[in-house]
């Protein structure tokens, strides 16, 4: 059975992906409107009937804005641990209850045909987790949001075969960038942000046959272009001798328009 990705909105104004395998579909994080979820679904020609749940990384504006109406108004049901749901769920929040499923990072569960796995990440939020999702032996990793990659959250980010990565920062642009100092060092903190030194790094450590897509994500508008994610990356590769083959496809996901969309074969 093949598998389709996509990234719908990637960066510091709005994460949402999707993985579906031709019947059904999870999205990964609700942080743009549910109508701009349905507008960009439906271009694909996917309908919302056929999302079984989203799966919720923290509770950031940017990875839960239209997580209530898509709750709420079309009933798909959301996934997170509980302490996240904890962080989500103030007095005012409308989720209705029966839309909230509670998981274990370290838990495996099965939904819409694939096997699921939250892993904790570092980042400023009450609990941050990545997700592993399989079907019959092909991983995709989605970590995004993380200050820097742990022992935790390495084997889940080594194991993809399509893997998303947070990339947010340029060394230099943030430095020399109009943020405030506090919340530079909260950015390059290991709680913050993955930067592209960082990122680009541990993809050079973690380089391998079965690794077929790399999609950079999380981009920060004020602090990085995909120009310099991709110079930054390919610098790496080359000063650590490595020429992945032609196999190897890498992406920088766009921070407003979806992806093309991934097949993963
Ligand atoms: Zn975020
Ligand atoms: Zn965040």
């Amino acid at each position: 059975m093949k598998l389709n990705f996509c990234s719908l909105s990637s960066g510091s104004s709005g994460n949402c992906y999707f993985l579906g395998n031709g019947t059904h579909g999870i999205l990964i994080d609700a942080g743009i409107s549910a109508s701009a979820v349905k507008r960009f679904l439906r271009d694909m020609g996917i309908r919302m009937e056929s999302i079984m749940g989203i799966l919720i990384t923290h509770n950031h504006t940017d990875h839960i804005k239209g997580l209530e109406v898509l709750t709420r108004r079309n009933g798909i049901p959301a996934f997170t641990t509980a302490t996240i749901w904890k962080s989500i769920l103030s007095p005012g929040t409308r989720i209705t209850s029966d839309c909230i499923r509670e998981i274990t990072a370290g838990t495996k569960f099965s939904l819409a045909g694939f096997d699921i796995e939250a892993f904790p990440v570092c980042h400023d939020a009450p609990e941050t987790v990545g997700y592993r999702l399989s079907s019959e032996g092909r991983n995709i990793t989605i970590a995004t949001d993380l200050g820097h990659i742990c022992e935790t959250s390495a084997p889940y980010i080594r194991s993809a075969n399509l893997l998303v990565l947070e990339s947010n920062y340029d060394d230099e642009m943030l430095a020399g960038g109009p943020y405030p100092y506090f919340l530079k060092s909260r950015i390059k903190s290991d709680h913050g942000h993955l930067g592209n030194h960082q990122a680009s790094a541990f993809l050079a450590d973690i380089i391998n046959d079965d690794l077929r897509f790399i999609c950079l994500a999380h981009m920060s508008v004020n602090n990085n272009t995909p120009e310099k994610v991709l110079q930054t990356l390919h610098r790496t590769f080359e000063e650590r001798g490595i020429s992945p083959d032609g196999k190897l496809k890498i992406t920088v996901l766009d921070r407003h328009r979806p992806s093309e969309i991934i097949c993963l074969e």
